[in-house]
This record gives structure tokens, sequence and C-alpha cells, in this order.
């Protein structure tokens, strides 16, 4: 039987195919997740085209490149190849575009470099040293902020001069000549023929502010303009849509589509005063306004912990979310007492979704609040052999700071490993330059010596010779305890000595915290690496030297193969940032603790909060079918095991939407992780719910107020306190001096008895 392919407008529904279809004119989408905002842009787009509009008269500026991507083989299949033509991307791709072409307006080369922050912080660099300034005082990272905000807010250098609110605010910071370094970062960059990001929105302001007949030509070109995830543009990107749209006799056909309960980049900028301007600027232009209220994303679950969640913000814009997706399954809620056990259990719990729900990799997203969490996942999932991919960013050990301590501790271990050595010798700075290096490696290959031997020979001039010497004593010093030591004293030594930590500490910026939280990561997990692992199930101790730690990570890190790159059957991993607009069937969020998320950052004020409630919020409505919450009780966190009291988000999750599993205890062995088979733990005891919202029992003891006592006073007989297993007894202790080992019996556990080495166990006798 033959059917006719059903027309593209009926995959919509009423309210939707009226904003579709209103094509000219001003028009704004305001709804909740999952409404298909994002599916009217894309069939309007279609629509548009099938009615006689040409494709490159399309301005459709997406939060993604790959949202933009998806929309254009959407549309290519209701309408035909043709579409790929339409201009669609991020603002700075779309941007930069437009740029090129202009660029000579501008003074600039239509060639134009793009400086990455790196870029940016060396250019800010040398300037601050042609001009003679304390470096220690003038913080390039500080710099580049103020010059971006600057950017963001249209402040060219000369207003800056003229600017005493500014003026004030560097004195005070004492940096009273950020002006003058702003003046020559601009012409320095345009001299090199480069934009930074800002300059790629700032100067097209500039461009079409300046340039009328630009304007006039662009205002021309587009007849259509669209803008997705409305309520995360900020003002200059605002700013700019209007130069396009808002103007006597242009067509102003513009529609914008959004979400105020998702507004989650107020830190960049992004207000939701973009949507009340937007309803002001084109309110005597005709605007329609419509309201999509039917969830097509989730299962009612879903979507009545979302009401509930968002209802506790104060101010929004009222919204009535329902779902006909069927009830679905009940929201999951993990336990754990540690970050260890979330990571494994939440490899566990996608294995098994895998095969009850024929789930694949690409529909299953694990969301954490901050980068530096990736870590634990990434080292579960690949322990599970399950592919995955961490967007909008590299895998942890890909990361630059964790690779820069690595390198270092590499050298530790092994002072003739080459690559470490050029990683480390001169980073952070210390003056042993390109051209040291190069008499440093030509001795070494005169010689036949390693690149650090030749370093202790080499002649160097004076200055060179004592930060030589000063490295060769760090890592000689380290190498001579490297057998013994526990690994997480000596890296952490490493760390602080080196100045790889002072130095990351120094950069204020978000991107900098963000590298800060990414090494304390890599540290909290060689500690957990040397203290977790203290149990014992089979004749041979754990090894917990430096040099195991490393052999533990390298078989990690050594996976990025271009199969798996090519592989496009993995599992996301992301931030909730970067997950905005996305959809997946099962959604894990993970590290749910006071302080963690929401963050400690933004637990001081009610906007802190309400930002992160709204984060929250985006990332819960990710989800399809599954949706799975877990937080751990304890973690490492710089350094310090950590209590962790349990989200206040969860508990704003109705108790009827939730799991019952009044009480679930799970084995302690994971049936799927052979390898973790000495890492037996209790899991998750899910404490009983009353009717309202769910509740959840605070963990047993505080570590601020345990006071563990030496190995040595560990004896037979004992009652002890460990801080995750709880009260136990000293049954057995055997093996002798630093090799001791006690059998424990904790009355708590499902399988009591432990085996533990005393030298790395933290027990307190009772
Ligand atoms: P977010 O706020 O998270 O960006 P959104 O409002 O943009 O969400 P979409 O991503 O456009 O929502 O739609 C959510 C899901 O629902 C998509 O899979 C989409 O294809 C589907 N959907 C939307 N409208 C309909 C419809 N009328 N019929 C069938 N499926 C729909
Ligand atoms: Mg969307």
């Amino acid at each position: 039987v033959s059917q006719r392919p059903p027309h593209y407008l009926d995959e919509l529904n009423e309210v939707q195919r009226q904003a579709a279809t209103a094509t000219e004119g001003p028009v704004l989408v305001i709804a909740g997740p999952g409404s298909g905002k994002t599916r009217v842009l894309t069939y309007r787009i279609a629509h548009l085209i099938e009615k006689g509009t040409a494709p490159w008269e399309i301005l459709a500026l997406t939060f993604t490149n790959k949202s933009a991507r998806e929309m254009k083989e959407r549309i290519v299949k209701v309408v035909g190849q043709k579409a790929s033509d339409i201009w669609a991307g991020t603002f700075h791709s779309l941007f930069a575009r437009i740029l090129r072409v202009e660029a000579k307006h501008i003074g600039y080369p239509s060639n134009f470099t793009i400086y990455d922050t790196d870029d940016t912080k060396s250019l800010i660099n040398s300037i601050i040293k042609e001009l003679n300034l304390d470096k220690t005082v003038y913080q390039a990272n500080a710099i580049k902020n103020r010059i971006s905000s600057a950017k963001s807010s249209l402040i060219t250098p000369k207003l800056y001069m003229n600017n005493a609110e500014l003026l004030t605010q560097d004195k005070q910071a004492k940096m009273p000549l950020v002006h003058k370094i702003y003046a020559a970062y601009v012409s320095r960059c345009k001299k090199a023929g480069a934009m930074d990001f800002d300059d790629l929105l700032y100067r097209l302001f500039e461009l079409l502010q300046n340039h009328p007949d630009v304007a006039k030509k662009y205002r021309r070109k587009f007849k259509y303009v669209l803008v997705d995830e409305f309520q995360d543009t900020n003002t200059l990107q605002y700013a700019i849509v209007k130069k396009l749209v808002l103007y006597p006799k242009s067509p102003r056909n513009i529609c914008v589509v959004g979400d105020d309960a998702q507004s989650i980049y107020a830190f960049r900028g992004a207000t939701i005063q973009n949507i009340l301007d937007f309803e002001r600027d084109f309110a005597d232009h005709g605007i329609q306004t419509f309201k999509l209220e039917q969830n097509y994303r989730s299962t009612e679950h879903i979507v009545q912990a979302a009401n509930a969640v968002i209802s506790h913000n104060r101010r929004q814009i009222q919204k009535n979310i329902w779902s006909h997706k069927g009830e679905g399954q009940k929201i999951k809620i993990i336990r754990e007492m540690d970050d260890t056990g979330e990571g494994r259990r939440v490899a566990d719990t996608i294995v098994e979704q895998k095969s009850r729900y024929h789930l694949k990799n690409e529909d299953i997203a694990i969301l954490y609040r901050t980068n530096a969490q990736s870590r634990i996942f990434e080292e579960y999932l690949r322990k599970f052999n399950l592919p995955y991919r961490v967007y909008g960013g590299l895998s942890f050990y890909q990361r630059k700071e964790v690779k820069d301590l690595v390198a270092y501790l590499r050298l530790v271990v092994n002072p003739n490993d080459e690559e470490a050595f050029r990683r480390s010798i001169n980073n952070p700075k210390r003056g042993i330059g390109g051209t040291s290096l190069e008499k440093v490696a030509s001795l070494a290959g005169q010689q036949g010596i390693t690149l650090f031997e030749a370093l202790k020979h080499v002649a160097l001039p004076k200055r060179t010779r004592h930060a030589a010497d000063g490295f060769i004593e760090l890592i000689t010093k380290a190498r001579a305890k490297a057998d013994t030591a526990n690994a997480y004293e000596l890296a952490e030594t490493v760390a602080r000595k080196s100045g790889l930590l002072d130095n990351l500490r120094k950069d204020v910026s978000i991107e900098g915290m963000a590298r800060l939280e990414n090494f304390q990561a890599l540290l909290d997990g060689i500690k957990s690496f040397v203290e977790e692992d203290t149990l014992i199930d089979t004749d041979t101790l754990p090894d917990k030297t430096l040099a195991s730690y490393l052999q533990n990570i390298a078989l990690l890190t050594d996976f990025d193969s271009n199969e798996e790159k090519n592989n496009t059957d993995v599992i996301t991993l992301m931030s909730v940032h970067a997950a905005k607009g996305l959809e997946f069937k099962s959604v894990f969020v993970v590290g749910l603790e006071k302080e963690l998320f929401p963050s400690f950052m933004s637990m001081g004020t009610i906007e802190g909060m309400d930002e992160e409630r709204r984060l929250f919020y985006v990332a819960i409505t990710r989800a399809e079918q599954f949706l799975t919450l877990s937080y751990a009780n304890t973690r490492y966190r710089y350094g310090k095991m950590k209590m962790n009291e349990p989200s206040v988000f969860l508990t704003e999750i109705p108790a009827e939407a939730v799991e019952n599993t009044s009480y679930s205890r799970r084995s302690e062995k994971s049936e799927y992780d052979p390898l973790e088979r000495q890492r037996a733990k209790v899991s998750g005891i899910v404490p009983i719910r009353k009717r309202g919202t769910a509740k959840f029992t605070k963990p047993k003891m505080d570590p601020s107020k345990f006071k563990p006592n030496p190995p040595a006073e560990i004896e037979e007989g004992q009652n002890v306190m460990h801080l995750k297993f709880g009260e136990g007894r000293v049954v057995k202790i055997d093996g002798g001096a630093d090799n001791r080992i006690a059998t424990i019996h904790f009355s708590g556990l499902a399988q009591p008895e432990k085996r533990i080495m005393l030298r790395f166990a933290k027990l307190q006798v009772l």
C-alpha cells in the first residue's frame, strides 16, 4: 500500500504550527524544555524554503554548532539538499564568516587569525613585559577578564581611559595601567591581523555601527533571522541581532525561542532581561507571542519532578508543562559511600539498563556540575569497556594541567623520560628556554646521555644554571623517596615545589578555576588510590608507590585510538552547561551533594541558588525515559576527605516520582567488575521515605571529629571506627612492621569481614 508522505507541518501540534508559519514580523516563543522550540525553528526554516525563500537569506543562530548541524540535517530531509545553504551556526562562527568578507572595512585582512585564550594571555604577558610592569602585580588572566568585559560592554580603549569607575577599580586592584595594556593589546591584535573571541562580536558590532552600507547589505540579505536558546544571549549578541533586524524599513522577520527557566549563563553576562527587552523593543512591530505547553521529550515522572524543582525559584514566567508520554519509569536515586562507589555504581547501572532496555551507548549521558568530576566516571567506563566521549572539553587525562603534573610524576619515577623532561623543564617558566634546551639536547647527543643527565653538566648562564639546579634537586629528592613514600604525599610535594600549583592558583578566571579543580581532582585521585585500596583479598600486598599509580593511569589513558574517535555510538560525558538543548533516553546527573551541586560558589546568594536550580532543571529535563540521580557520602576534595550532605535539590523532587526502593542493599561486589574485587564496599541503602519530598539520612560521623590513631597503635581485640565502614572489631593482625594487615569485623556491613593494610588505613581506636 503506498502512502502519501505526511506533509511536514503535520509533524507539529496546533500551536507549534502557528508559530512555525507566522513567518512575517517578530515572533517570541517562551516555553519549557522539550516543548518543541527547536523543532519549531527547524520547521519554520523548512517552511520558509518551501514558500520560496532562498536558503542563504535565512540566518539561524544556535547555541552549539552541533545543534546547527542537526537542524540542517533535519531540514534537508524535508526540503532537500539546497537547505544546506542556510546560514546556521553559533554567533561566533557566523559572525566570523561575515567578518572575513567585510574585514577590509575595519582594517583587517580577510584571512585574520582567531586567537584562543592562550594566545591572548601570552600577548598580554609580552605587553606587560614591554611596558616594564611587574608581572606578579599585573596578572595576565585578570587583565584578560577586564579587557573581555570591556569589549562585551562596547568600551573601547579610549572610552576606558576616560571611564572614572573602571580606572578606580583598576587602582583598587593595584593595576592602574590596565587601560594602557588594553590599548596596546588592541593595536597589537590589529597589527597581527588577529581577533580574539570577544572581537568576533565586538568587531562585528563596530562594523555594523560604523558602516551603514554594510549593515544595510546584511539587513537585506538576511530576510529571516532566528535565534535558539535566546535566554542565554548576552547584551552584545542581542545588540548585533537588533542591528541586523531592527531598522526602519527592514523586514523585521525575527523569531526567537527560549525558556527563562533555563537561563544558565548569567556568569557570562546573559540575563533574562533580554526576553523582556525583546518584548519591549518589538512591541510596536506587531510582535506575536506563542506558548507551548506539551512536553514531547520526557515521561510524566520526569516532567513532574522538573516542575516541582523549578517551582522553588522565585521569579519566572508562568508555564504549565505536561507530558502525554505515560508515567514511565520513576526516577532512581543512587547513594554511595564514596565517589569511587558512585563511579562504579553508575557504570553498573548503565550496563544493566543497556541489557534490560536495549539502550545504545549514544542513548546515555552522564552530566556533572564541573568538568573535574569526569575522572572517576571515565575510569569506570573504561574498566567496563563502555566507549564514551567527553564533550565540550578534553577527557580528563588529556587536560593540560593534568598532563603537566603527570609529566613531573613520570620524571620522578623515571628521570630518563624524555617527553616528560621536555614538558616539565620550563613549565612553569623558570627561564630555561629554547636555547638552553638545545644545548642540553646537543650535549646529551654527543655524550650519549639522557637529557636529565645532560642538564646537570651543560654550561649555562648563571641564572639559568641556578634554575636548572633547582629543578634537578626537586626531581632528585622526590626520586629518592619514590619507592617508599606515599604516592599522594609525594605528588602533593611535587605539585607545590614545582610551582605548578601556585601558578594555577593565581588564575582566578572561570577557566582558571576549572583548571585548578582538574589539578586538584588529579591529586584527589592519587589520594584515593593510596588510601581507599587498603582492602586485601589476595595474598599480594597492594603496591601504593607512585610508579604503580602511574602504571594504573597509563593503562587508562592508552585508549584514544582512532577507532574510538570514529565511533559514534558512545556514551556522552559533559557538564550540564554543555547539555543545553540536547536529549538522551537515559540521563545520569551525578555528584548531587551540597556544595558541589549547588556549587559552593553560588550558595551564598539567592540569585546564585536560583541559577544553580535552573542548571539542575536543565539537567533533569534532558532525560526522555530514564533519570538517575547520584551522590556520594564522602569524597576527597582538595586533598581532604569530605563528608557530604545530599543536595537540597534531591529533596525538592516529589517522593511519588522517585523509585520506591525503601530498602535496597546491593551486593557489595560488582558482578561486572572483576578488576574491582578488592574494592568491595557497602553501597546504597536508600532510606524509607514518607509521602511528601524525599528524605535522606545524614552520614554517621563528621570527618572533622574523626581522629585516626597511628597504625602502630592498632591491636587485636580493639574496637575501632572507620570513616566509611563504621564501627568494627579487630579480630586478627598478621604481617610484620610495615606490612601489618588487620582483619576487622564491621558489624554494619553485609560482608562484615575486611582485611585492611594498616600502613594506609585510617582507624580510630574507640
Ligand atoms: P529545550 O528547551 O530543552 O531546548 P525544546 O523546546 O527545544 O527543548 P525540542 O528539542 O524541539 O524541544 O523537542 C523535544 C523533543 O520532542 C524532540 O525530540 C522533538 O523532536 C520532539 N517533539 C517536539 N514537538 C513534537 C511534536 N509535535 N510531535 C512529535 N515530537 C515532537
Ligand atoms: Mg531546544
